[in-house]
């Protein structure tokens, strides 16, 4: 690692005022399992660091029945992992945390990180855009508001600015009878990253077995985590049943721009989308009827 001058600010201000004043060449640091590591053996070599760890205002999980769900960028895996209301009501985002890396990665690795950091496999990243999360960032102009699909821009790009920082992750109250389920396939049980993560959710009609609005989010097989909007519009109005998964998975392929690298080939992921975008409708339509 070469020489880096190192801050540890206080408070938010202070955070934002020293990427303003240092400019180009800086890094901030959550967990740091990414960025160090990135540091060590990828190259890259940032001319300071900002932690964030000393900000108070960027941890903590809070339930409002009416706003939501509010998760701090600095908020662990394993915290999410462990949150009650979390794994009550938001399950799909525990099916996310509970598998990214060891239990040493998350108890470390934070949310806000995973997000920013922007490879296109993040774990968390299918669940928070089928839960139709928003993000809040914080800069010299103030706070803004960005819908997670208008977050991402590419491989580790995001719109965030220079000098601004992601403060944490909004999510609506799901509806009554909605469910939403995670998986990844990885060829080995742990340790590793996802060839290809599909998050579905389902929501159902109050009083019909009827679906109202499905959401499904694939992970690795693009540039940037993406959404699958024929498959979804497939499904509204539909009865849940094999045959309108069976549809709904083709169209998802669809959404999918695979590349081929030594972890699958294009073909294999977009035959994995199928499978596992049909088995994710399954077990979402499960979750949607166990919930009042
Ligand atoms: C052994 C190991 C296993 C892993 N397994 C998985 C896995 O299974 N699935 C998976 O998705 N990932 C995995 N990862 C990657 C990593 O752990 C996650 O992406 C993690 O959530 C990153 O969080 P962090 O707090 O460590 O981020 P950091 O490394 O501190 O930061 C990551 C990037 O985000 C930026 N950043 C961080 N916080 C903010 C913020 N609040 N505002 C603006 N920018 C910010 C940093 O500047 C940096 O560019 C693994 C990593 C390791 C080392």
């Amino acid at each position: 690692m070469k020489r880096f001058d190192y801050f540890a600010p206080e408070s938010l201000e202070e955070a934002v005022a020293i990427l303003r004043e240092r400019g180009d060449g800086g890094k901030l640091l959550a967990g740091g399992t990414d960025l160090v590591m990135q540091m060590k053996e990828a190259g890259l070599h940032p001319s300071y660091v900002v932690s964030l760890r000393r900000l108070h205002e960027l941890r903590g999980i809070a339930f409002d029945e009416r706003q939501g769900l509010r998760i701090g960028a600095m908020t662990t895996m394993a915290e999410i992992e462990q949150h009650p209301v979390v794994q009550r009501r938001y399950p799909v985002l525990v099916d996310g945390a509970r598998i990214l890396g060891s239990i040493q990665t998350r108890n470390v690795a934070t949310l806000g990180g995973n997000v920013c950091n922007a490879a296109p496999s993040a774990d968390t990243a299918p669940p928070l855009l089928v839960l139709a999360a928003r993000v809040d960032i914080v800069g010299p102009g103030g706070r803004r508001q960005v819908p997670l699909e208008q977050f991402f821009t590419g491989p580790g790009q995001t719109v965030l600015g220079r000098d601004e920082i992601l403060v944490g992750l909004a999510i609506p109250t799901p509806a009554p009878r909605t469910g939403a389920y995670y998986e990844r396939h990885t060829p080995r049980a742990e340790m590793d990253i996802a060839v290809v993560g599909v998050a579905a959710l389902m929501a159902l009609e109050p009083e019909r077995d009827v679906i109202r609005e499905a959401r499904i989010a694939l992970g690795a097989v693009a540039p940037t985590p993406v959404r699958a909007p024929e498959a979804e519009a497939s499904l509204a109005g539909q009865e849940p049943s094999e045959e309108a998964f069976g549809r709904a998975a083709e169209l998802a392929v669809n959404a999918a721009r695979p590349i081929s690298d030594v972890r699958g080939s294009a073909a294999f992921r977009r035959h994995l989308v199928r499978v596992m975008t049909a088995r994710c409708l399954r077990r979402a339509v499960e979750r949607a009827r166990s919930q009042a």
